[in-house]
């Protein structure tokens, strides 16, 4: 009863009381030895291996803060280089970092396989050996091509590579010689001198290469002799070729005086990728409080989709600004840049490395490349569109482009003026601020480096896309789009949401996305002419010359149909050359349709500007995934939401302080280990809590230790039995909601508790065929479950799998070409050697040819009395959550809350896909 009114009056969580029943239930505990004061236990982070936590003093502006506070304040840092010794420490995080060169791969998911890492010799190849001569990028050859022509050619090295199988690669970007110009160019053209750059890239082998060339481009110092002399760029525009002058190129980015040890060890080289996240910390927020986080771009995507591989930087105080803030961070990249020796498990490596990107929301994200805001006259970091360019597609962005050294003599012109409105005048007419950034004094491309994050810009033009089609529908179409939305059959690992309709401003960017990837279906259930107003209606046939009601209503889920499409693919993990191009033409064509039926609502949107920059952005990273900002928010709001739990009097202090606990506790769970022989003892004890499966509770749902997946299951109805498979890699195997008679009756599965004899067949060939036990089967009785979890650990780690009757799995079969789909129509448990084993009974689909209007393929679940597939496997078989999303292919005789399912129709859902 204590307990009871101690849980009540605290509001303890359960997960946190089954983490203290965990502790007072242990076999070595004692009631004496509990310490009582909650100081003292506190006291224990002070034996704990910290970083050094530093500050500097920061000037405050007064107009943020209440008047009251002080001038100036201190700001709380780590040190980059305190955190890259960490991470090369960590026995977990250590074998999971690349440090090579660029990789050209086929299918690009990492940023090692963009054409930063490939160009710059901050991560990547710096210079390659062949006949005892040297090449560096930038640099001009003559080459051979093998398989057609007898000529030599001439290219610049773009980058220095590996193919997948390590082998040395060189990526050329060709030239072309006069009589190879189009011919209304090469009528005044005609100098052999003179060679044209392309936007061509070629991959070659080193053994290719016949010898160095010297070119002038035009635009540097000419120098003392050469063979060619470049002026001009040769580029594809809206399908036309055309040419621009030789200025308007990002120039490679080159080190100087590179120091190095002068003897042999081990060089590692860090990419670094800065967040920048301002923040409002009250409801009523006049304070705000910009946090600064660290990524390594050498980790792999998988693991740097975890919450605790973001590393705090820095706070930047209330009422400060990020030009001071920043300083210290700056000298640690620029250190970084010279490059130093680290010793790491007692061996001496020289660290090398540099800012390879920078993200934030967009208009702080122009605020870092230098750029006026959003709505400026040229507000765009990574070209000069006007405010009426930005959403012409003809507008031509290579020509008026920005480039890193034109921006540079741009400032230097706004600096000579000599009065602050001049300046003023002139930077506004450039979309420029008065100064360059301060990152600027690092080695990095402003308008590269700084990309444009897709979760933003696809939120934004999802819920003006979303505003828009609502606007567009009566109050019964209202009412009729809301009955179905809320009866549809969303995936089960989402939550419910309010109204869309009523409630869209309390959505968070994910939730919007999520709703994209279901609207074109719901539209093509409901949307019918009469639930839209009649004057919109009318106003869209009339625009777009329409012959029926029934093209407006085909062209809005058109629409929505782009929209969705164009947002999965933009926000694949990997994606090859050709999808580079398929995006390009899906970004477009979204463009163009939603200027076609909202041209209010769209035409001249910054949002929809970045669609022209997503491909470059994507090619610079390797994916567009890779820049998008949606993990690193949510590593924001925790910080946030340990606000209101802070004393509020120096809020940095106490959350950097936090942090350092954190990170130094999941180091230690980690196995790392601590230098300080004393400490030694923490580091063990540790040790032993991660070991001991009685204290599991205690790590449990803790970003810190495990994935990002959280446990959603109320804990009441767990069945705590020790379930097992025909493999050991899946293991704490738990199955949940047991069936009762009703459901069990429903299904036909079983005779009372036993399998029916089909079934029963069934499971013996599954024992046969999995666990090779071809043994006589005697019981034949079986629980079945709603749910089932386990882990799977494979080459990386561990995945926490949940799965629930009604979830579709895709299932690879060996010898098969493509993915097969199935839904899971029971879990069950059967005893067999005196241990339990798990099993899922499938239902299948089969392919059978593809909605138009959708663009979703159809499937046709196969009926049980004919399909010729086995239904039941060990769960060995599923090792992923569950990625696929089927939606009914409802007919007439479907009502909103009741499918007719003799109707066996469904649509893979070609939206779907996970966001964060
Ligand atoms: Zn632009
Ligand atoms: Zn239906």
């Amino acid at each position: 009863m204590a307990l009871f009114i101690w849980v009540t009056k605290h509001m303890i969580s359960s997960a946190a009381y089954e983490g203290l029943v965990s502790i007072l239930l242990h076999e070595k505990f004692r009631v004496e030895d509990v310490i009582k004061s909650i100081r003292s236990i506190k006291r224990f982070r002070n034996g704990l291996p910290l970083l050094t936590i530093k500050s500097h003093n920061v000037e405050i502006s007064s107009k943020d803060t209440p008047s009251t506070s002080k001038e100036s304040k201190e700001a709380y840092f780590f040190s980059v280089t305190d955190h890259i010794k960490r991470i090369l420490s960590n026995p977990k995080l250590k074998n999971d970092l690349y440090f090579g060169e660029g990789i050209e791969s086929d299918s690009k998911s990492e940023f090692w396989h963009g054409e930063l890492w490939q160009r710059s010799p901050l991560f990547g190849a710096e210079c390659c050996h062949h006949n005892n001569v040297i090449y560096y990028p930038g640099e001009f050859i003559r080459y051979v091509r093998y398989d057609t022509e007898s000529q030599p050619r001439i290219g610049q090295i773009y980058a220095i590579v590996k193919d997948d199988n390590d082998r040395l690669l060189i990526k050329i970007c060709s030239t072309f010689f006069y009589t190879e110009l189009p011919r209304t160019y090469a009528r005044s053209r005609q100098d052999s001198r003179q060679l044209w750059l392309t936007e061509n890239l070629e991959i070659i082998e080193l053994s290719q290469i016949i010898n160095k060339v010297s070119v002038w481009l035009y635009d540097t110092q000419q120098p003392l002799s050469y063979e060619f002399i470049i002026k001009e760029i040769l580029y594809y525009h809206n399908a036309r070729l055309l040419l621009r002058d030789i200025s308007l190129r990002h120039h490679h980015s080159t080190l100087s005086a590179l120091s190095r040890p002068d003897f042999h060890c081990r060089r590692i080289k860090i990419f670094c990728d800065l967040y920048f996240d301002d923040f409002g910390t009250y409801r009523n927020v006049y304070h705000s409080l910009g946090g600064l986080y660290l990524q390594f771009g050498n980790m792999k995507l998988k693991s740097r989709q975890k919450l605790r591989n973001h590393f705090l930087v820095g706070f930047v105080p209330f009422g400060g600004k990020f030009e001071d803030a920043i300083k210290l961070f700056i000298q640690d990249i620029q250190h970084l840049e010279r490059g130093f020796l680290m010793t790491i498990d007692n061996q001496q490596v020289w660290i090398s490395g540099g800012l390879g990107i920078t993200t934030a929301d967009l208009p702080q994200g122009n605020d870092l490349a230098g750029t006026l805001r959003h709505n400026a006259t040229h507000g765009c970091r990574t070209c000069k569109a006007s405010r009426d360019d930005l959403t012409d597609i003809s507008f031509d962005i290579s020509k008026h482009g920005r480039y890193h050294h034109l921006t540079d003599i741009e400032f230097e012109n706004i600096q000579c003026l000599p009065n602050r409105s001049q300046k003023h005048a002139l930077a506004s007419s450039l979309g420029l601020r008065l100064i360059p950034n301060p990152l600027d004094q690092l080695i990095r491309d402003r308008h590269i480096s700084t990309p444009q994050d897709i979760f933003h810009c696809f939120a934004g033009k999802a819920n003006r896309l979303l505003i828009a089609t609502f606007g567009l529908l009566t109050n019964s179409g209202e009412d009729t789009f809301t009955r179905i939305w809320k009866f549809f059959e969303v995936p089960s690992c989402w939550s419910r949401r309010q109204n869309p309709i009523t409630h869209l401003a309390s959505y968070f960017m994910s939730d919007i996305l999520r709703l994209t990837m279901i609207i074109p279906f719901i539209l093509r259930r409901c949307l019918t002419s009469d639930l839209l107003k009649r004057e919109a209606l009318m106003r869209i046939k009339e625009r777009m010359d329409l012959r029926s009601h029934n093209y407006v209503i085909n062209r809005i889920i058109k629409c929505w149909v782009q929209f969705s499409l164009t947002a999965r693919m933009v926000f694949s993990r990997t994606l090859t050359n050709e999808n580079y191009e398929t995006i390009q033409k899906m970004l477009e064509l979204e463009c163009k349709m939603l200027l076609e039926i909202f041209p209010e609502q769209f035409s001249g949107l910054p949002n929809l500007h970045i669609n022209r920059h997503i491909v470059a952005h994507a090619k610079t990273y390797g994916t567009a995934f890779n820049t998008s900002v949606s993990i690193k928010e949510m590593v924001h709001r925790i910080h946030k939401g340990v606000v209101p739990h802070t004393n509020k009097k120096n809020v940095e202090f106490d959350l950097i302080k936090r942090d350092n606990t954190l990170q130094t506790l999941r180091y230690l769970l980690d196995g790392g280990q601590d230098i300080r022989f004393e400490h030694m003892i923490i580091g063990q004890g540790i040790q032993n809590i991660v070991n001991d499966v009685a204290l599991r509770p205690l790590l449990d749902n803790w970003y810190i230790t495990s994935s990002l997946l959280s446990k959603t299951y109320d804990d009441d109805d767990v069945e705590n039995t020790n379930i097992v498979t025909c493999i050991p890699e899946i293991m704490d195997i738990n199955v949940r909601s047991k069936w009762n008679k009703h459901q069990r009756d429903q299904e036909n599965f079983t005779v009372g508790k036993h399998l029916n004899e089909y079934f029963f067949n069934e499971l013996a060939n599954a024992y046969a065929e999995y666990y090779n036990d071809r043994g006589a089967m005697i019981n034949s009785k079986v629980e079945f479950y709603n749910n089932i979890s386990y882990v799977v650990k494979d080459d990386d780690g561990f995945v926490d799998v949940q799965l629930s009757v009604g979830d579709v799995v895709d299932v690879f079969e060996e010898g098969e070409t493509e993915e097969s789909y199935a839904i899971i129509k029971g879990i069950f448990t059967h005893e067999r050697s005196r241990k339990l084993h798990a099993f899922v009974i499938f239902d299948w689909f089969e392919k059978i040819g593809e909605n138009t209007l959708l663009k979703c393929p159809k499937y046709r679940l196969q009926a049980s009395e004919e399909t010729r597939w086995n239904r039941i496997f060990p769960i060995s078989l599923i090792d992923h959550n569950s990625r696929v999303h089927f939606v009914h292919d409802c007919n007439g005789d479907c009502n909103y809350d009741r499918h007719n399912l003799s109707n066996r129709y469904y649509l893979k859902n070609m939206y779907y896909y996970l966001a964060v």
